[in-house]
């Protein structure tokens, strides 16, 4: 029955248009999720080369990436002995799929490594797994990276370990750093439960959703049915546009606000943006989405700070609408430059000056354009 049940599957695959891609069915007896976990584990231990934790962009596909599969950025060059990030395409993909009361998946294995070499001891290696799983806890904890440096330093002596530059036992702040990230970043159960309340209980509250994967940001446009009546309600309003990056900040995403002033004269948001990469093009992205799902918006003039990204994004999707620097913003580049140690080198009584002539600026009624 089983095997009767694969090979129907099979039959119905589509040959991948990869060649390199090795493709298998299998049943699952017990649940997916250890399935998928144990097939990698496997495979980690078998072959030496490592899986990032896995993304979810479509329902039921699990798509584990190569360790080495992030850009090289620095100087580096993608030198597998420097660094981790060398560009890897390979992958193991898993799509769950239950069929006639049997469950099992479809496996898609890329195994063409490239750019680096699990078996050459001169490659930044990974962290020692019995290492790794201490600093795991370590951070957990609660400790500092610093104070985390120090413990595995320690743990590496204690242990024997003396080349202190073998990358397996002697950590980087940059390491630990990274560590954090992963531990509190978009683990396996961030990016499923978002991609879940997404498609479900939040969908009237989503004008658009892009899914991490890969080198694709994700990308998330909110606005809820009242939102969308407040817009409608207001369909040539002053924008008032800022980004903020606490509450999001363990996933070191960007969260925009979008204002309107409602009929009593109060400030409220209309719509959301969630950003894992900040460029002029994924923020044109979600002002096209946002003006696409509300026909009749078009925004007369906005209010910001001065994020070239942003103005980039506003001067494209809605190039006649009037862009305004925020005051605040204004006073505070200047306050921040003037307390710099390039800041000028003003004395307190030049930057006393500066600050005021900033102050009888926001008195003026008439604007003399600059233009460079
Ligand atoms: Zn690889």
């Amino acid at each position: 029955m089983a095997s009767l049940w694969v090979n129907c599957v099979k039959k119905r695959l589509k040959k991948p248009r990869d060649s390199r891609v090795h493709q298998d069915v299998v049943i699952i007896t017990g649940d997916a999720k250890e399935f998928m976990e144990g097939y990698i584990n496997q495979v980690q231990e078998k072959e030496h080369y490592y899986f990032r934790p896995p993304v979810c962009p479509r329902q039921d596909y699990y798509y584990y990436g190569c360790d080495r599969g992030n850009h090289s950025a620095g100087k580096s060059n993608g030198e597998a002995s420097k660094t981790r990030a060398n560009s890897c395409k390979a992958y193991i993909s898993f799509k769950v799929i239950t069929d006639t009361g049997i469950s099992g998946a479809i496996i898609q294995k890329m195994q063409h490594h490239t750019g680096h070499d699990e078996n050459n001891s001169k490659e930044k290696n990974r962290i020692h797994p019995d290492l790794h799983s201490l600093v795991k806890i370590w951070l957990q904890l609660g400790w500092s990276t610093s104070e985390v440096l120090i413990k595995s330093y320690d743990w590496a002596q204690q242990n024997g370990h003396v080349d202190k530059k073998d990358s397996r036992f002697y950590l980087t702040p940059n390491d630990i750093r990274l560590l954090k990230k992963t531990l509190r970043g978009v683990g396996d159960s961030d990016s499923v439960s978002v991609d879940h309340l997404v498609s479900t209980e939040l969908r009237d509250n989503i004008c658009f959703y892009q899914p991490l994967h890969n080198e694709q940001p994700f990308i998330l446009v909110v606005q809820t049915p009242f939102q969308k009546q407040l817009l409608e309600e207001n369909p040539h309003p002053m924008v008032f546009m800022d980004a903020s990056y606490k509450g999001i900040t363990a996933y070191g995403y960007a969260f925009y606000a979008l204002l309107l002033i409602n009929k009593t004269g109060r400030g409220v948001p209309f719509a959301y943006f969630i950003l894992s990469k900040e460029t002029t093009t994924t923020v044109s992205l979600c002002l096209q989405k946002l003006q696409l799902s509300n026909p009749s918006f078009y925004l007369r003039s906005v209010m910001m700070d001065r994020d070239l990204r942003v103005l980039n994004a506003m001067k494209s999707i809605f190039p006649n609408a009037k862009l305004l620097l925020c005051w605040f913003h204004v006073l505070q580049a200047v306050t921040r430059w003037l307390v710099k140690a390039d800041g000028g080198h003003l004395t307190p009584e030049q930057r006393n000056v500066v600050i005021h002539a900033m102050a009888s600026m926001k008195a003026c009624l008439t604007v003399l354009y600059l233009y460079f």
